[in-house]
This record gives C-alpha cells, sequence and structure tokens, in this order.
C-alpha cells in the first residue's frame, strides 16, 4: 500500500463532542502550513495511553500531523472562544488566538482527552499576535508538563512538538514550532465568561450541561448543578495548588483564561519551580506586583473561582440573592479546602501520619516553624524536603550545611522528631518505612530553571536536542537518586539565580 494517508491519519480516533455539541462555541479553522516540518519530540508513552500507533506517528508522518501539515482524517480543527481576566482586568474576548482543538480522542482508560495545537498561526481571536510560537517555550511547556506528570501533579500533557522550519520574530528570529497538547478537555474559567459578559443564559446552560457531563457525570440533570459544578471546580483546584506548592511551582499567569475546570494545570507560560524557598517568590517579567507570587496562589484560585461564581449566579438560582447567598458559601469554603489539602501534602512530605483532626493545630504549627527556617536561611525548598528525609534516617550530615545557623534547625529536628516517635508508638507508621516513603514523594529532581534554559537554549540555538532529552529523562523519574540524577539536583549558581526571569513567550 502506498496510501500515505491512512498510515498518518488512522491512528486517531477522532470523538468530537465540543464540535458537535456546542455549535456556536467556536469557528472552525485550519491550522497554518509548514514550510519544512520536523518532528522534535514525540511522547510516545502518552501516544499509547491514547491508543496511537507511536510507530506510524514517528519521522516524517509524525512531523506532517504535528506541524499542524496533514490534518487527521477525523479532526475537526477549531478555535474556541473564551473570556479572561488577565492581571485582574477583564477582557471580555481573548479565545484560541494561536491554539486549535483538533478533536478528542477515549483513551485506554476510557478518559476523553482533547488534542490541541498550540502555536499553529492566526485565527479569528489572534487580535494582534502571529498565532505562532518559538521552539524553546513549545519545548518548555514538555519539560515541565511531563514533570509535573511525573510528580503526581494533574497536568495536560504535551503529546508532540514539530518544527515548522519558519522563524517567528519575537525580540529576535527564533524557530517556529507546534505543540501538540493533550487535555482532559480546554474548559476554563474563561469560557463561562465569554457567555456570561454577553448575557447568554442560553448558551450558558449548554456549557452547563456539556461541561457537568464531561467533568462531574453524577450531577448530570441534578437540579442543583450549576452550584455543585461551582464546588468541584474548587475543590479540584483546592488539590491542585496545594500540590503546586508542595513541590515549589510558581504557574506565573493564574489569570481566569488559564484556570481549568477539569483540575489540570494547564499553559506553561512564566512559570518556574522556586529553589531557595520564598513565599514571596515571583519569576514572570510581567507580573510587577506579584500578584501571582508563590505564597498568592490560593488566593488568586479563589479570586478566579468567584469570578467563576459570578457567571453561574443565574444558573443556580432563579432568585438572584439567594443564587448569589449559595455562591458566597462556596467561595468561603474554599479556603478551608486548600488548608486541609496543604496541611495533607506537607504532613505527608514531613513524614507523619494522618494524625487525629486535634493534632492538626500542631502539625501545621511543626510545618510553618519548617517552612520559616528554609525562608530565614534561604534553604533550597526540593533539597530541604529531600535531605530532611536522611534525617528521618538519622542521618543530618547531608541536611545540616544547607542551613547556615545550625541551632535552630537542631531545636525544630527534635520537635519533629518527638511527633514522629508519637506515630510510631501509636503504631501508625514504623520508623523503618518513613525515609522510603519521604523519598517516594519529595521529589530529588525538579526541572531547575537553569536546566531548562540549557536544554532549551541548546534545541533552540544550536539545534542540539541531548541536553532536553537527558533532563526530560531525569524529570521523569524525579524521586530516583542515583549518579545520572545527581547533575540535575543541584541548585543554579547563586549570582544566576538571583535574576532568573520567565516570559510569556507569546
Ligand atoms: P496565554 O497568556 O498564552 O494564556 O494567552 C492569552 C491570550 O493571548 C490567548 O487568547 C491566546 O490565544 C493569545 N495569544 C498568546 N500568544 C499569541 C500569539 N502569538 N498570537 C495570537 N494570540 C496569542
Ligand atoms: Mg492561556
Amino acid at each position: 500500500m502506498t496510501d500515505t494517508r491512512t498510515d498518518t491519519a488512522a491512528p486517531f480516533r477522532f470523538d468530537n463532542s465540543y464540535a458537535r455539541d456546542l455549535d456556536g462555541f467556536y469557528v472552525p479553522w485550519k491550522p497554518a502550513a509548514a514550510p519544512q516540518p520536523e518532528l522534535l519530540y514525540l511522547n510516545r508513552p502518552l501516544a499509547q495511553e491514547l491508543g496511537l500507533n507511536a510507530q506510524a506517528l514517528s519521522g516524517a508522518a509524525g512531523a506532517a500531523v504535528f506541524s499542524g501539515n496533514q490534518v487527521p482524517d477525523g479532526a475537526q480543527p477549531l478555535a474556541q472562544a473564551y473570556a479572561g481576566h488577565q492581571f485582574g482586568g477583564f477582557s471580555p474576548q481573548l479565545g484560541d488566538g494561536r491554539a486549535l482543538l483538533l478533536g478528542e480522542v477515549i483513551d485506554r482508560h476510557g478518559q476523553r482527552r482533547d488534542i490541541a495545537f498550540k502555536g499553529s498561526g492566526r485565527t479569528p481571536f489572534s487580535r494582534g499576535g502571529d498565532g505562532k510560537a518559538a521552539i524553546g517555550p513549545m519545548l518548555r511547556e514538555v519539560l515541565i508538563g511531563e514533570s509535573m506528570h511525573a510528580l503526581g501533579i494533574p497536568t495536560t500533557r504535551a503529546l508532540a512538538v514539530a518544527g515548522t522550519g519558519e522563524p517567528v520574530h519575537r525580540e529576535t528570529p527564533l524557530p517556529g514550532a507546534v505543540l501538540t497538547r493533550v487535555a482532559a478537555s480546554h474548559l476554563r474559567v474563561g469560557t463561562f465568561q465569554f457567555y456570561a459578559a454577553r448575557g447568554d443564559e442560553v448558551r450558558l446552560r449548554q456549557l452547563l450541561d456539556y461541561t457537568v457531563a464531561r467533568h462531574d457525570p453524577d450531577l448530570i440533570g441534578a437540579p442543583d448543578r450549576a452550584l455543585r459544578l461551582l464546588q468541584r471546580v474548587g475543590e479540584r483546584q483546592a488539590a491542585l495548588i496545594a500540590q503546586w506548592m508542595g513541590v515549589g511551582f510558581i504557574h506565573g499567569v493564574m489569570n481566569t483564561d488559564n484556570m481549568t475546570l477539569s483540575g489540570e494545570t494547564i499553559d506553561y507560560g512564566p512559570c518556574a519551580f522556586m529553589e531557595a524557598y520564598d513565599p514571596q517568590a515571583v519569576f514572570s517579567s510581567i507580573d510587577h506586583g506579584g500578584r501571582y507570587a508563590f505564597g498568592n496562589q490560593p488566593h488568586i484560585a479563589r479570586w478566579n473561582l468567584a469570578r467563576l461564581a459570578e457567571t453561574l449566579v443565574p444558573l443556580i438560582d432563579p432568585e438572584p440573592e439567594r443564587a448569589v447567598a449559595l455562591a458566597t458559601a462556596v467561595i468561603d469554603a474554599f479556603p478551608g479546602w486548600f488548608q486541609t489539602r496543604w496541611l495533607a501534602v506537607h504532613r505527608a512530605k514531613l513524614g507523619l501520619q494522618a494524625a487525629t483532626p486535634e493534632d492538626d493545630e500542631a502539625d501545621t504549627a511543626l510545618l510553618q516553624a519548617w517552612l520559616d527556617l528554609l525562608h530565614t536561611q534561604t534553604v533550597d525548598f526540593t533539597l530541604g524536603w529531600r535531605r530532611l528525609a536522611d534525617a528521618a534516617q538519622g542521618n543530618d550530615a547531608a541536611l545540616q550545611p544547607l542551613f547556615a545557623d545550625p541551632a535552630p534547625l537542631a531545636a525544630w529536628l527534635s520537635a519533629w522528631r518527638e511527633r514522629t516517635a508519637r506515630d510510631d508508638a501509636a503504631a501508625r507508621s514504623e520508623a523503618a518505612d518513613r525515609a522510603p516513603r519521604m523519598r517516594a514523594i519529595n521529589p530529588l529532581v525538579i526541572a531547575r530553571n537553569h536546566r531548562v534554559e540549557e536544554a532549551l537554549d541548546a534545541a533552540s540555538a544550536r539545534h542540539d536536542m541531548q541536553p532536553f532529552e537527558r533532563l526530560l529523562a531525569a524529570l521523569q523519574r524525579p524521586f530516583d537518586d542515583d549518579g545520572a540524577q545527581a547533575a540535575y539536583a543541584q541548585p543554579a549558581p547563586a549570582e544566576l539565580a538571583e535574576r532568573y526571569q520567565t516570559f510569556c513567550g507569546t
């Protein structure tokens, strides 16, 4: 057979519910042509999870598909409409300005997943932008997304990156690329905001039913589904952000168009993992006020949830006052959900077992004292936690050098040991299991900024993919400790760390 179309196009078995059920919520659109497509990255395990034939999608066939040159059979590419609050200011129309939803596939676990392009050219939502993306930011999305996935944090994932062979013009000309992104959906707070801003209650209700069917099917037909969806989104975001904070992740651009309803992390733009612990840490060059600083993330999630609540008011109850009261109760519950999740994440990081409710206050204080120590002594967040696992085995020698002043550490360690001893005495845990348990959740390797930049620079400036591939391999097993991992565990040299900034890469 010489029919190359079936080779490349057949592997996707699309079932496009968004295109089918939400007519009027998008504009059908085609990806731009790429003059010289080249497959730079294919996520084979993810391809397999999606029921795709990774072999058939590698090489030239994959380059044709993932650059947008050959739209696979069954895809119905479209640009989604959405609005959003960006840094607090509302834009009634954002939308997919450089992205397209190709369609959805049902994966091997029966989950519906969006397949979308990013960097595939201008659309009716592009405003002043060129619709394009450069290799660097797209490979960055691969690295950070795969790192988050390996850390067990809900995230959209990269299926492929293809070079287009065309320069994109930023401060300088850069090689262009298209990312193929896989997501539980691309529904976001901003999707609801788009129709709410237009007072289109019919479409809002349609969107509500679609969202519920997709993410909370147990709520289908429930009279109070709008309120309960709001609560579910809040609970998912509380859990997500608690996990982000457990690994020192700063999203950097938590605009309402970048907050999913699925609870997955989306849009890896100016994000970064923190090195020295600092709740005020900000990396994004455009976040002057620190709106999206590390420690501010739960407040922003709640703020975004309130924006979602506003859109749902007419669907929650025909009586506006009653609807607002119900929605407000959900928003007010968010800090409690977050606190519970945050404590659970960090208690496990401390090697403590879930204890009685009376322990919550004491454990929170113990945890806060640890974080204060990391902060005042500018300790590397990742290594601080990781070496605490060594201390769980009675070996403090690796931990101590991270702290300039040893006395407060010694005092804290003895309080911590009293607490772990209580767990062991109550047979909630065994001392011998503690260190391995801690190493299984406190990563050794995160996507350190200097390593990420080094990998992207090699790929973008020298077309050398090897540093990227090596870094990716290390990020995919973040809890392992061996010779290959050690090189990626080191913090950036101080002078680099201090002036590190991230950019949106648009
Ligand atoms: P982001 O900050 O990536 O979440 O994007 C915010 C908005 O800007 C979205 O509507 C994007 O589609 C749009 N956008 C970002 N970069 C570009 C670009 N290069 N061309 C057109 N639209 C863009
Ligand atoms: Mg976005």
